[in-house]
C-alpha cells in the first residue's frame, strides 16, 4: 500500500534508524541527512518518512508530504546559508534515480551549470 515502509528500502531503513545517516533535520513527516557521495559541498537529501517510489507517486499520492518534503528543501538551504542553491528530483532510471524512495537533492556551496548533465 503507498506510503507503507518497504523491508528492501534503503531509505526506507534509514527512517527506521537501521542504517546510519548524518541526520541534519528532522520533523514529523520528513527526514533530511546527507549525501553519502556529495556531488557539491553541501549535497543533503531531504525524503518524506513514509514510502513512495518517486518524486511523482508522492505528489501523486501524498501531495501534502510533497509539500512538506519541499518546505525542508527550503529549510534546508537555510540551515546551510545558502543563497543558490539547486533542488532536483531525479524521476526514472534514465534520468539516474538510483534510490526508489523519493528523496530531493539539495546541493549547493558552489557555481552549478545549466544544463545539467
Ligand atoms: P538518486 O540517484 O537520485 O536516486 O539519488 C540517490 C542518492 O542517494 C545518491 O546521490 C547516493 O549517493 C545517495 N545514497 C545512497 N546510499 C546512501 C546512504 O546510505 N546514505 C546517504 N546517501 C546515500
Amino acid at each position: 500500500m503507498a506510503g507503507e515502509a518497504q523491508d528492501d528500502c534503503l531509505f526506507c531503513k534509514i527512517v527506521a534508524g537501521q542504517i546510519p545517516a548524518t541526520i541534519v533535520r528532522e520533523t514529523e513527516t520528513t527526514v533530511a541527512f546527507r549525501d553519502i557521495n556529495p556531488q557539491a559541498p553541501t549535497h543533503i537529501l531531504v525524503i518524506p518518512k513514509a514510502h513512495h517510489q518517486d518524486a511523482a507517486a508522492l505528489a501523486a499520492e501524498a501531495p501534502q508530504l510533497a509539500a512538506d518534503v519541499l518546505r525542508e528543501t527550503q529549510a534546508v538551504a537555510d540551515d546551510e546559508k545558502l543563497e543558490s542553491y539547486r533542488t532536483v528530483f531525479n524521476t526514472g532510471s534514465g534520468a539516474g534515480q538510483t534510490v526508489w524512495h523519493a528523496h530531493a537533492h539539495v546541493l549547493g556551496g558552489r557555481g552549478l551549470e545549466w544544463p545539467p548533465g
